[in-house]
Formats: structure tokens, C-alpha cells, sequence
């Protein structure tokens, strides 16, 4: 469910033209809508309705703070995995205590910044961390709320970059050893128990597993409750979205056979007769299902090349901008925001700039006879787009616009060359 649709010929996002929008900020142009990213969170927040809940955006998926801003003012809580993520929060307005710092490596100083804003939590994944943040809380004359982050040993389909729930990756502290950890940690003064968390993978295309982990879960959150009075369980993200959908019919890919086979009702439908009467809060960190379907990255066709076997449409967007065909194979619809007159498809690769032979955005795609000089959109690139953007290749860094009806909004402006070489001294 999104707010991309053609009008008269032209791609829209919600009331704001495509086109329009390529030509007055130039492209490559990350483009979001506003009503997509509050619709996903009120059906999310709705479907759990029945649960004392709190939805905590995992920023890392879209970090942008006008983003942040409409989210915290639904309120929203946050999952953060860096100081920065934390500072991006507490600039957009959003409340620190509604915050769970997640993430294997956290510095001193990360942990130090963190308790002297009092987040809601530190999703902890090893012992050391345990020890470090128990002595840093002391120095700074803080209890330290603490969950563990437990690895449940769960199989998930879904890309092996992906996935963080086997007892094979690098996540969480191993489910056979969590009562003992707790038992070491409850002896740490400078430390509360408040929860217990876990978090299997991202875009996980089925209930099952979730409710598999649930389930698995359930006996210890009691116990923990009973023991230590911990106040939440944390089910982390990871739910799916739909990459193919209404505009276009796909093509190869890895992701295609790997589409969500459920709804948020059906997901909640799996989850919440589990949860019933848990005897603690539940929270949930959804990051690609908030914004994924949210945003689109348009870029411009630069020139066609004919190959004795292939025609490579090359655009002025690349792998720096987008990189997750070239990371796990991540599959996005791409259309002309000019709809095509004609039904007849061209098999294409859609490639760009970068000096990487991984830098290609469609292989052997199905499209419409495409020209130099029109735009592409790169549909449900709201999710792990601009965040995992970089400057390689010194290329700059796109601008984003946030749609509400027919009002866009520059939420971050492109990068120019002076910001480019702005903290170099040379
Ligand atoms: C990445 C991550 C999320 C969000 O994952 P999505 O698949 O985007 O929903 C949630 N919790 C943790 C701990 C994460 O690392």
C-alpha cells in the first residue's frame, strides 16, 4: 500500500508530480510520502491495539529528520544503533526515553551519551557489554536500564546478509545461556533489568517464524518478569514488504520469490493470541515496513548503449545512492514516471556511473522503450536507500523531498563539492 500512482500519464506521489519534482530539484531525488509513512504506522499501531504496546521506528532504515519529526509526533518510539541515530532523535523531538539503543558495539562514549539522556533501554549483546555499561553508569552515577538481546536459534528465509536469528550470527547472547547471564547481570549494581529483546532478521516474508520465536520466547519473559521484574518484551522488526507490486510485473531476482505472503492484520492475527496476557509490555522495531514502500528514488536516463548481446539504459543515479541490488541483491520495480504509450518491453540492464561492475540497478529487466533524457523512478526505495548512501566515486549526495498532497518539501538539500571536501584539510 502506497501513494505512487499515475495520473494522466504522470507518476505521482500522493498529489505531487514526479516529473515536476526531477526537474525543479534535480535527480537523483530520494522522494517520500508523508500519508504512506503515517498510514503503515497507524495500521500497525492499530493491529496491536489489543496489546499494551510501544512502536519503536528503527531508524536505521530512514533516518531523516523531517522523517523522524512525523513519527514522533504520532508518538513514536525509537530503535537506535548509534550516537548519531540518538542526536538525529532528540533533534527531530523525538523523547530519548522512548529509545532503545540496539547494536552489537557500542562505544564508551555512545553509552555515556545515552544514560545521560536516559533512554528507555540498552539492548545488550554480549557479557563485556554488560560490564562496560555497568561501569560507565557507575562513574556517571546512573542505573543503567538494560535487555538482552537473545539469539533464538530460528531459521528465517530470507537473505543470508539478512538474516540475525541463527546461532551462527554475530546477534544477541545464545538462548540456552540468557538465564545465567541475567543471573551475572542482576548482580551488577549499577544496572536495571527492564527487558528482553530479540530481533530475527529483516523483510521476513512469513508470520511463522515470528510466531515461532514468540513462542519460544514466552517461558522465559515470565520467568524474567517474575525474577527480575523486567518490564518489556521487545520483538524487534523485520517485516516484510512488497517489492513487486501493482505498476509493473517483475523479473528475475532473488527477492521475487521472497514477497510477504501476509498482511499487518494476518501478522497480528499470528502474534497477538501468543501474547495474550503477557505479563509485560511488548514493543516492536519496524523500520523497512514503516517507510520502505514509502519512497522512491528517481534518477535520470543519461544514454542508451547498444551491445552486441545486452542495451545497458545508463541513468545518473548509482550503487552510491542505492546499493542494495548491489549489497543482497535487492530487487526495486523501476518505471518511467511518463507512462508509457505502448504495451511493448525491451529486455534491458539499468546501470550507473559508479566504477563497479556491481553497480547495476536491473539485470535482463523488462521495460518499456526507454529514452535518454526521461526520468526513472526506483520504486520502494524508502527503506535502507539514502541511509546506506554514500560518497564514493566523490559523488554527491542526493537531496529528499517529503510529499504531503500536493506540498513538497526539501527535507535535505544536495550536496554541493565545497560540502563535499568540507572537513578536509588540504
Ligand atoms: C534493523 C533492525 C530492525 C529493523 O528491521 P526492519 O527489517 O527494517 O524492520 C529492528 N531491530 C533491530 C535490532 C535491528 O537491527
Amino acid at each position: 500500500m502506497h501513494s505512487f500512482r499515475y495520473r494522466q500519464g504522470l507518476l505521482h506521489c500522493e498529489r505531487a508530480s514526479l516529473e515536476e519534482l526531477a526537474s525543479n530539484y534535480g535527480t537523483p531525488l530520494y522522494v517520500y510520502s508523508s500519508q504512506t509513512i503515517l498510514e503503515h504506522y497507524r495500521k500497525l499501531d492499530l493491529a496491536l491495539a489489543d496489546l499494551d504496546h510501544e512502536i519503536c521506528f528503527a531508524l536505521k532504515a530512514n533516518s531523516n529528520i523531517s522523517v523522524l519529526q512525523l513519527l514522533a509526533k504520532e508518538g513514536s518510539g525509537f530503535d537506535i544503533v548509534s550516537g548519531g541515530e540518538l542526536y538525529r532523535v532528540i533533534r527531530a523531538g523525538g523523547d530519548p526515553r522512548k529509545c532503545t539503543f540496539a547494536g552489537a558495539g557500542k562505544t564508551a562514549d555512545e553509552i555515556a551519551y545515552a544514560l545521560s539522556v536516559d533512554v528507555l533501554s540498552f539492548n545488550v549483546e554480549s557479557e563485556q557489554e554488560l560490564i562496560a555499561i555497568n561501569e560507565i553508569a557507575g562513574r556517571l552515577g546512573k542505573i543503567a536500564p538494560v535487555a538482552l538481546r537473545v539469539n533464538p536459534d530460528v531459521a528465517v528465509e530470507t537473505h543470508k546478509y539478512i538474516s540475525t536469528g541463527k546461532a551462527e550470527n554475530k546477534f544477541g547472547i545464545g538462548f540456552e545461556r540468557i538465564p545465567e547471564v541475567y543471573r551475572n547481570a542482576a548482580r551488577l549494581r549499577n544496572l536495571r533489568l527492564c527487558g528482553i529483546q530479540t530481533h530475527i532478521g529483516s523483510q521476513i516474508t512469513e508470520v511463522s517464524p515470528f510466531a515461532e520465536v514468540i513462542t519460544k520466547l514466552l517461558p522465559l519473559v515470565a520467568s524474567l518478569q517474575k525474577d527480575y521484574g523486567i518490564e518489556f518484551f521487545s520483538i524487534g522488526g523485520g517485516i516484510g514488504i512488497a517489492y513487486h507490486d501493482a505498476l509493473q510485473s517483475g523479473d528475475q531476482g532473488w527477492w521475487k520469490n521472497h514477497e510477504p505472503t501476509f498482511t499487518i492484520q494476518e501478522y497480528a492475527d499470528a502474534i497477538l493470541p501468543i501474547l495474550r496476557g503477557i505479563p509485560v509490555r511488548v514493543l516492536i522495531e519496524p523500520g523497512r515496513y514503516l517507510v520502505g514502500n514509502a519512497g522512491v528514488l528517481l534518477t535520470r536516463v543519461l544514454y542508451i548503449k547498444e551491445s552486441p548481446t545486452k542495451t545497458f539504459v545508463i541513468v545518473d543515479s548509482g550503487m552510491n545512492d542505492l546499493i542494495r541490488p548491489a549489497l543482497y541483491q535487492g530487487y526495486h520495480e523501476i518505471v518511467p514516471v511518463r507512462e508509457s504509450a505502448s504495451e511493448k518491453k525491451f529486455t534491458v540492464d539499468v546501470v550507473g556511473p559508479v566504477c563497479e561492475s556491481g553497480d547495476f540497478f536491473a539485470q535482463g529487466r523488462e521495460l518499456p522503450a526507454i529514452r535518454a533524457g526521461e526520468v526513472l523512478a526506483l520504486m520502494s526505495a524508502g527503506a535502507y536507500g539514502f541511509t546506506m548512501a554514500s560518497n564514493y566515486n566523490s559523488r554527491l549526495l542526493p537531496a529528499e523531498i517529503l510529499v504531503t498532497g500536493a506540498d513538497a518539501q526539501i527535507v535535505r538539500r544536495r550536496q554541493t563539492y565545497d560540502d563535499l571536501i568540507s572537513l578536509e584539510m588540504g
